[in-house]
């Protein structure tokens, strides 16, 4: 079987072996041993290397399949060149690593995946935080975790008439709450207003680099998202 996908994970097992996350285009995630990758006579090891896009093959392995031909198509060197673009890009890959489900195919994951990986390639660094909002908006969509905005999630009435800064977004019911539904008990995060526009590709980017939708990815991860940390670090 020979399968297309990107390299998203790399970890090391024993002396010489590393186990492999990829995100292909046939299965989804899936995760494989590469035996023999650290030695220094390794011909795979450059092929598989963090964000590559690769074709590669496995046998039947005893508890993982093995990759037995990794042959490396584009390197996404504009990436790797770049810490600022490494950061953004990680911050997609650590979310996919957490949340894929192994083995399930997703044409529209995997060109998503691919469009985004050249996007920051080729982009120039000042420009980087729009583009990371953009393809935030567009990973949500495609994850099929993007709220609904237009209207309360409970009632239907306009969540934004109110004069206050913030909405609240019930993550459980895929969307924005008006001020009632949620003092009424509705559970949700806080999410400001300006950032909304965002998530329907409208919105304009906020001078201040965090951005609610940060909040958002990490309620629907479940946990914290180290690579965000990161990211407005080499912002500075
Ligand atoms: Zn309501």
């Amino acid at each position: 079987m020979r399968t297309k996908a990107i390299v998203i994970r790399k970890m090391p097992v024993n002396e010489y072996d590393q186990i492999v996350t990829l995100y292909s285009e046939d299965f989804g995630t899936m995760r494989a041993m590469a035996r023999g990758i650290c030695r220094p006579t390794s011909v795979q090891s450059m092929h598989l290397e963090l964000l590559n896009a690769v074709e590669f093959e496995v046998i039947h392995g005893k508890a993982l399949p093995i990759i037995s031909s990794a042959m490396m198509s584009r390197q996404h060197l504009g990436v790797k060149n770049s810490l600022c673009k490494l950061a953004a890009v990680q911050f997609f890959t650590e979310v996919l690593d957490k949340i894929a489900f192994e083995n399930e195919k997703d044409v529209h994951l995997w060109e998503f995946l691919n469009m985004m990986l050249t996007d920051f390639d080729s982009a120039p660094e000042g420009e980087l935080l729009p583009l990371f909002r953009k393809h935030q908006a567009g990973f949500l969509k495609v994850l099929g975790y993007a709220p609904q905005t237009e209207r309360c999630v409970v009632c239907s009435a306009d969540p934004l008439a109110g004069p206050e800064k913030m909405v609240a977004l019930s993550t459980e019911l895929g969307g924005v709450m008006c001020p009632e539904c949620f003092l009424a008990g509705g559970r949700g995060i806080m999410f400001d207003k300006a950032d909304l526009g965002l998530l329907n590709g409208k919105g304009t980017v906020s001078a201040s680099k965090h951005s609610t939708l940060d909040t958002f990815f990490e309620y629907t991860v479940g946990r914290k998202i180290s690579s965000l940390g990161f990211l407005y670090q080499v912002l500075e």
